[in-house]
């Protein structure tokens, strides 16, 4: 997979942008955004990869992806990057359209029991947040 314009320019790069107000482009893959994520060891893809899928055009790797709903929405990565690019705000956009759909992604009894132990109270709130909306 290659960047492309037409993956740039596609209209699910234009629901994202439109949702969020973040230019997806904005993002050179510098990975300062991953590098101070509080959630960063719980994700099988980092933030700044879930862009990198937004950029190739792999949108339904993006969505699948149980970093999404990892995200706590601390905005972290949004202070850190040299781009004012607020990457949490893609987040909840991407959260937005799976929710749109129909598709639920994390359920509570999907959550394992290691995890509940060692994340942040706050992680969980943001979870449960996400399914009223
Ligand atoms: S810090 Fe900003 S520019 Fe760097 S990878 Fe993250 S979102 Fe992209
Ligand atoms: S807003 Fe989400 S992706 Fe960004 S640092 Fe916080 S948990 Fe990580």
């Amino acid at each position: 997979m290659k960047i492309s314009r037409k993956h740039i320019k596609s209209d699910f790069i234009h629901r994202i942008e439109e949702i969020s107000g973040e230019k997806i482009s904005a993002c050179y893959q510098c990975g300062k955004c991953s590098a101070g994520c509080p959630m960063a060891q719980e994700m099988e893809v980092l933030p700044h990869q879930v862009i990198r899928y937004l950029h190739l055009g792999a949108k339904d790797k993006a969505l699948k992806s149980k970093s999404i709903w990892l995200c706590a929405s601390c905005h972290s990565c949004s202070s850190r990057c040299p781009q004012s690019f607020d990457l949490a705000n893609m987040m909840e956009a991407l959260r937005l359209i799976t929710l749109r759909a129909g598709r639920l992604q994390l359920r509570p009894e999907d959550i394992d029991t290691e995890l509940l132990e060692k994340a942040p109270q706050q992680a969980f709130v943001s979870a449960f947040r996400k399914y009223s909306n």
